[in-house]
């Protein structure tokens, strides 16, 4: 049962993610194959690396997102595997597991630069070559030893991937010409799929869900949430009818639209806001 723990943790009647109920197969030779990366602000903020294999998508939690920095190790969580569905998810996960939102940060292809994958994964590392929107070129993922002191042993040798132990690996960047010190989820912070930031998301959905209930308060994630859905609400208010709709280009009339204040992450986002409310000059 490939996506058992998958679909143990998880309510359908509660969250949008894809009950992964259809069964795929991704044979061992097809290339090159399916990954993406998911910008998750849950109750703390993480990036979800996964790369499709025999017919689920493999899966690690990389708490500060990759690095192109061949010098910048990052931490990676081995977690349960993901329906192949789940690669084009992005929304709002209301309540239960992983609540919170998830952005569609990166995706596109990947090459195993080895001929037998679940044979590397098995061993200590499995490199490969990515080909998505902001991420390129060849990466390891090297697993670590000791995440847990004194049950060693636990981690060699036991081959099955999803296993407990040996959870913990690392995310490298190779050297080559995709490399560099520019940090990728700074200067590409935004949505592969709706091109929108946290807040976006959120706006599309409903803002109001964690009025009284927040997957997280207080502390760094806790004002992030605390500011992402003031501006969520603050979009919301600013166009009542569902987006995209024709009607709301009737909706419109009430007031001059407001462009809100420009910050800096935000670029294509408020120029576009820009764009649409030219102030008039009185003459
Ligand atoms: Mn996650």
């Amino acid at each position: 049962m490939p996506l058992e723990e998958y679909k143990r943790k998880r309510n359908f009647k509660e969250t949008p993610e894809p009950a992964g109920t259809t069964p795929h197969r991704s044979p061992a030779g097809r290339q090159p194959r399916f990954f993406c990366v998911q910008k998750h602000l849950a109750s703390h903020l993480h990036y979800d690396f996964r790369l499709e294999h025999d017919g689920v998508l493999l899966s690690w939690a990389v708490p500060k997102g990759p690095s192109l920095d061949p010098a910048t190790k990052r931490l990676a969580m081995h977690v349960e595997d993901h329906p192949l569905e789940y690669g084009e998810f992005e929304g709002v996960i209301p309540a239960g597991y992983g609540a919170g939102i998830v952005m569609l940060w990166d995706r596109g292809t990947w090459t195993p630069e080895v001929e037998d994958v679940d044979a590397a994964l098995a061993k200590v590392d499995l490199k490969f070559t990515l080909d998505g929107y902001k991420l390129k070129g060849s990466w390891v993922l090297v697993r670590t030893k000791g995440a847990w002191p004194g049950r060693r042993s636990l981690g060699e040798g036991g081959a099955a991937r999803g296993a407990a132990p040996g959870r913990s690996w690392l995310l490298i960047k190779h050297r080559d010409e995709w490399a560099g010190a520019v940090d990728i989820a700074e200067f590409a912070p935004l949505s592969v799929k709706s091109r929108g930031d946290f807040a976006d998301i959120l706006a599309q959905d409903n803002p109001d869900i964690w009025r009284s209930a927040r997957p997280a308060r207080g502390g760094e994630t806790g004002a992030l949430f605390e500011r992402i859905i003031a501006r969520s609400l603050e979009m919301k208010a600013r166009r009542p009818a569902a987006s995209g709709s024709p009607a709301s280009r009737r909706a419109k009339g009430s007031t001059g639209t407001r462009s809100g204040g420009s910050r800096g992450s935000t670029g294509s986002r408020s120029r576009k806001a820009q764009t649409r409310a030219p102030r008039k000059r009185a003459s």
